[in-house]
């Protein structure tokens, strides 16, 4: 589960996020949307710990991203257990940024055998099995430059899943793709959603969110500006801002 309370992060005289509160219950799917520069990326950044925030309480399964806690008091984590944390935790991002000297299966056991430091046997069936899952079993071979942009972010899919996340995270997967890849990306975060993933997704998929996600939230200028079932946010705002956002991206 995650769950931020009041969450605040600012570069420098910028206030970035200005008090963000959220709930994503164990198995469950949010799609987050808002306008360029309303701050989702920067959320997705602090919960995965690619940034601190400033202020609120933020936590992944109770445990505070960032700090730790002992009698009361907040200390910050040390290098080690930031590392511990962020592996339970997998990001996809808009743009697939795969190792492009690896072929798909060697990205993906990379952190299982680098990070996770298990035998190469065992990683590479299960790699096999995860491009298997996302529709690649006859691309193990092929490198990123032989791969469609689709074929490339169901790759940086199966090597998030590599590393067994509790938690996935999504930035705009798709944004960067030519619509008819779009779909097999979609499909597979679909199944993942089906199999009981708990899934952060930011995307203007607007059809994506009103099927898979349980909560859609908008966000406008580093705030949650309405939450709820996507029947209700995505179809029926209450919101004028959201509502014009979504006259445009529909
Ligand atoms: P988009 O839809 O364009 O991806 P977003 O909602 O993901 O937008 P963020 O990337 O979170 O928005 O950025 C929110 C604001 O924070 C922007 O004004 C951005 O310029 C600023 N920002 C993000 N990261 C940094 C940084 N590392 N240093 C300074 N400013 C930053
Ligand atoms: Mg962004």
């Amino acid at each position: 589960m995650v769950r931020a309370e009041g969450v605040r992060k600012s570069f420098g005289r910028l206030d970035v996020l200005k008090g963000i509160d959220l709930t994503v219950r164990t198995g469950q799917v949010c799609c987050l949307l808002g306008p360029s520069g309303s701050g989702k990326s920067t959320f997705l950044r602090c919960i995965n710990h690619l940034e601190k925030i400033d202020g609120g309480r933020l936590t992944v399964d109770g445990v505070p991203v960032g700090y730790r806690e002992h009698g009361g008091r907040l200390y910050e984590l040390r290098e080690r257990e930031v590392a511990e944390h962020r592996r339970s935790i997998g990001m996809v991002f808009q743009r697939f940024n795969l190792f492009p000297h690896l072929t798909a299966l060697e990205n993906v056991i990379e952190a299982p055998l680098r990070v996770a430091r298990r035998r190469r046997a065992e990683v590479s069936e299960e790699a096999r099995e995860l491009l298997d899952r996302v529709g690649l079993a006859d691309r193990a071979g092929h490198h990123p430059a032989q791969l469609s942009g689709g074929q490339q972010q169901r790759v940086a899919i199966a090597r998030a899943l590599a590393m067994k996340p509790r938690l996935m995270l999504f930035d705009e997967p798709t944004s960067a793709l030519d619509p008819e890849l779009v779909g097999d990306v979609l499909d597979v975060m679909r199944s993942l959603a089906d199999d009981g993933m708990t899934m952060v997704v930011v995307t203007h998929e607007i059809g994506f969110a009103r099927e898979v996600a349980d909560t859609a939230v908008f966000m406008d200028e580093g705030v949650v500006v309405e939450a709820g079932a996507p029947q209700d946010v995505l179809t029926d705002p209450r919101q004028d801002r959201t509502r014009a956002f979504l006259s445009k991206v529909l």
